[in-house]
């Protein structure tokens, strides 16, 4: 999926829209999710400009992976997810519904989530 730099997360990194900014480093921005899914429900994203996890891992540098895994371990950790468990969601293409392209990770907890998907039909 090639990036749309109109994106409302690349909106947010140019300062633009805002947001209730949770952590921030050289490579990532944390911020609470808009409509949360789980008591936690915070989402990171890196500050390069890639639309999904397929494009990230393929152009992003090993120090922008490396900082960006680094950065959603210690938003889990500050947002107080750590000690109770957490589940991490990034949707990646057609069939994950992914409605923001410019890639990011949901980090969701608060409470016991469930099984990991609602069974196969
Ligand atoms: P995804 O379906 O994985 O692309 O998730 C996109 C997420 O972004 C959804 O959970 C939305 O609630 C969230 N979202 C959309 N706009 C904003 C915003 N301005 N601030 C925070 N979260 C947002």
């Amino acid at each position: 999926m090639p990036y749309d730099p109109n994106n409302i997360f690349a909106k947010i990194l140019r300062g633009e829209i805002p947001c209730k900014k949770i952590y921030e480093d050289e490579f990532a921005l944390a911020f609470p999710d808009i409509n949360p899914k789980a008591p936690m429900h915070v989402l990171v994203i890196p500050k390069g400009a890639y639309a999904d996890h397929q494009d990230f891992t393929i152009r992003a540098s090993a120090a922008e992976i490396a900082g960006f895994e680094k950065a959603v371990g210690k938003v889990a950790k500050m947002a107080g997810a750590a000690e109770g468990g957490y589940r991490l969601i990034s949707n990646c293409g057609a069939n994950s519904h992914q409605e923001v392209p410019h890639y990011h990770v949901h980090i969701l907890g608060g409470r016991a989530l469930g099984p990991m998907l609602a069974k196969m039909s």
